[in-house]
C-alpha cells in the first residue's frame, strides 16, 4: 500500500507496516549476517505419539539481528524476495550436516533430521550435489528435506526430476504444511515424497470440536493409505495429544508440549534423557 509522507515524499509500506527503507536495511543487515554465517539452528523434537520416544528433529533456522531474534516468518519471505534464501538454505543444511555428527552419537536407532528448503533451491542446479554431500556425512542419520505445499508444489519436469535425484541419493521428501494449501492433493501418488505434515491448523481444535478430529483423522488416514509417514504439527495441549491416541501407532506428532525448538547444545542433553527413559 502507498501513504502519503511529509510533503512530496510517498513511501511505500508493506503489510506489516513497514517502510520501504527498513525492509532495505532488512535485507542488507540479512546479507551480512549470511556473509558472516551468523544464522543459527534451533531444533524441535518429533516424537512417536504411541511411545513418546523422540525419533527425529526439525532444524528450525534463527537469526539474532543486533541482539534481537527476528521472526522466521520475516527474515524467510525477506530472504526469498532479495534472493538470498538458496544461500540462506544451503548454509542452514551446512549446519545441520556438522550438528548430525553429535546427534549421531546421541541417538541409537533410526532418526530423522528434517530441514526446510525453499522451492527455489528445487531449481537449483547444484542442490543435488549439496543434498548428495550431506547424506553421506549424515550416515546413518535420514535427512529429510521439507518443502511447504502453501505454495502448490512447482510440477515442472526439472523440479520432478530434482526431487527423483534428492531421493535417489538417499534423502527423503516430506510435504509440510499438507492441508492448508492451494494444490489438489490428485498429485501426491505421483511425486516422490516419503512423509507427509499436517499443518497445525488441522490440529487446533481437535480436543473441542468432533468435526476438527474427523478431518485430521481423515488426513492422517489417507496419509498412510498412501504410505506416507505422517506428523502432526503444532500440539500445544495434553488434551490435543489424547485426541490423538487412538491414531497413534506409526503416527508422529511435533509441538510446544512436547518439545520446544532449542539450540544443538540443548537437545543433546534432552536426547540423553529420552534414551534413558
Ligand atoms: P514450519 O516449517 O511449519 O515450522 C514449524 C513452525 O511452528 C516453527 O516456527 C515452530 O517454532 C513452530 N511451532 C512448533 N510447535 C508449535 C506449537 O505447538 N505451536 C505453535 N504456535 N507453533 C509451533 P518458526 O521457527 O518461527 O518458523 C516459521 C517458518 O519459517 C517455518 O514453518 C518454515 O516455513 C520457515 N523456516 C524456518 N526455518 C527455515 C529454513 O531454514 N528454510 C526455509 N526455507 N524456511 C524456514
Ligand atoms: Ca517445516
Ligand atoms: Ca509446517
Ligand atoms: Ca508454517
Amino acid at each position: 500500500s502507498k501513504v502519503a509522507g511529509k510533503g512530496e515524499v510517498e513511501e511505500y509500506v508493506d503489510t506489516m507496516g513497514r517502510s520501504r527503507l527498513e525492509r532495505l536495511e532488512l535485507v542488507d543487515d540479512l546479507r551480512r549476517a549470511l556473509d558472516r554465517a551468523e544464522l543459527d539452528i534451533a531444533y524441535q523434537p518429533i516424537v512417536a505419539v504411541d511411545t513418546g520416544r523422540i525419533v527425529g528433529v526439525e532444524a528450525l533456522a534463527r537469526w539474532r539481528r543486533g541482539g534481537v531474534a527476528v521472526p522466521p516468518d520475516l527474515f524467510i519471505p525477506t530472504a526469498e524476495d532479495a534472493g538470498l534464501i538458496v544461500e540462506l538454505g544451503e548454509q542452514v543444511l551446512a549446519t545441520a550436516t556438522t550438528d548430525a555428527r553429535a546427534l549421531r552419537a546421541a541417538v541409537d536407532g533410526p532418526f530423522l533430521l528434517a530441514v526446510n528448503i525453499s522451492a527455489r533451491q528445487l531449481r537449483e542446479p547444484t542442490f543435488v550435489d549439496s543434498v548428495r554431500r550431506a547424506v553421506s556425512a549424515m550416515r546413518g542419520i535420514t535427512l529429510v528435506l521439507e518443502v511447504t505445499e502453501r505454495q502448490g508444489i512447482d510440477l515442472d519436469p526439472r523440479v520432478l526430476a530434482t526431487m527423483e535425484a534428492i531421493c535417489a541419493a538417499g534423502a527423503e521428501i516430506a510435504i509440510d504444511d499438507f492441508g492448508v494449501g492451494f494444490s489438489s492433493i490428485s498429485y501426491l501418488h505421483d511425486l516422490p515424497v516419503q512423509h507427509i505434515k499436517a499443518d497445525a491448523t488441522l490440529a487446533q481444535d481437535i480436543d473441542t470440536d468432533e468435526r476438527a478430529l474427523a478431518l485430521l483423522r481423515s488426513v492422517i488416514a489417507m496419509g498412510r493409505t498412501l504410505g506416507f509417514g505422517v506428523v502432526v504439527e503444532g500440539i500445544e495441549r495434553e488434551s490435543q495429544l489424547a485426541a490423538l491416541a487412538a491414531d497413534g501407532d506409526d503416527l508422529l506428532a511435533q509441538g510446544f508440549l512436547l518439545h520446544r525448538p532449542m539450540p544443538v547444545s540443548e537437545l543433546l542433553v534432552v536426547l540423553a534423557t529420552d534414551r534413558l527413559a
